[in-house]
């Protein structure tokens, strides 16, 4: 047996997954198909829940500190507040929302792993899987095989693991598209209003979320009447003078 408990992916799941087994005194050994963990944004948003959660895992400090405190997430179009959404009020030690980029997160719960010894190989691709009554056994795309008590699957949405064990995928898809841009830009939509759109501003970050054309489906979207160019690609023209863009275009086509 080499591990324990083996897990195929190092996004969050898996990282707080060998967390918690690490800190249990069980043996981990989690690998990741990329060379690098991703550097962008995605998920954004950590909830004080979230946060309860991994307390006791020696996480949640950690998190706290990097990210910016959100008392009041607003939305806004350009520097219009569209919903204020207060968490202000919330019974809990973390009475917030706190925006911090998923590479940070990932690097916090990372840092906290490998304190407890652990670490990630990469790369490391689980390519297939096959269950006995002792155990199993994971395929490496490079040939390896790894053998384990216990296998778990935190690979992502397309996950290796969940169709091996011919787990399905229920839910839905949205018909529409959407540009998500991670930019750093002058803007002045971040001077006036909440604390954090001015944390923002000072770091000089916003993200931007707007709908691209609707794809054909049954639920397909109709443009903004108001808006002909997406004002997620309009922040990202060259002109302006963006240091950094990471902009990603996600299609979710109607099945
Ligand atoms: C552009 C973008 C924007 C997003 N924005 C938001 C947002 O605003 N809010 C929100 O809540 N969520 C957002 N998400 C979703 C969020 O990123 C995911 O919900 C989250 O990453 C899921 O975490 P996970 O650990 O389950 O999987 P992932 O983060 O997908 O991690 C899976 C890991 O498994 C690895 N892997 C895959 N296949 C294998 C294999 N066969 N063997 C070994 N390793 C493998 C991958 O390399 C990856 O590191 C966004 C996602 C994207 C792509």
């Amino acid at each position: 047996m080499n591990a324990e408990v083996l897990i195929a992916g190092a996004g969050p799941a898996g990282l707080t997954a060998a967390i918690v087994l690490a800190q249990r005194g069980r043996q981990v050994m989690i690998v990741d198909a990329q060379a690098k963990g991703a550097n962008t944004f995605r998920a954004a948003v950590v909830h004080s829940r979230t946060l309860e959660v991994l307390e006791p895992y020696g996480v949640a400090d950690r998190l706290a500190a990097h990210g910016i405190h959100t008392p009041v997430f607003t939305i806004r179009d350009r520097d219009k507040v569209l919903v204020p959404v207060p968490f202000d009020g919330l019974p809990t030690a973390y009475p917030y929302t706190l925006m911090i980029s998923q590479a940070d997160t990932e690097a916090c719960l990372l840092a906290r792993l490998e304190e407890l010894g652990g670490k990630v190989i990469r790369p490391a691709r689980v390519s297939g899987i096959e269950q006995d009554a002792d155990g199993v056994t994971a395929a490496l795309d490079d040939g390896q095989r790894i053998r384990a008590a216990y296998l778990i699957g935190a690979d992502g949405l397309n996950s290796t693991v969940r169709q091996s064990a011919g787990i399905g995928f229920t839910g839905g898809t949205y018909a529409e598209s959407f540009v998500l841009a991670d930019v750093r830009l002058p803007s002045p939509a971040g001077r006036a209003g909440s604390r954090a759109g001015r944390a923002a501003h000072r770091a000089g970050r916003r993200r931007l979320r707007s709908p691209r054309a609707a794809q054909p489906g049954p639920r397909a979207g109709r443009p903004h009447p108001r808006r002909p160019q997406p004002p997620g690609l309009a922040a990202v023209r060259p002109e302006q003078k963006a240091s950094r863009v990471n902009a990603r275009l996600i299609r979710r086509d109607a099945s």
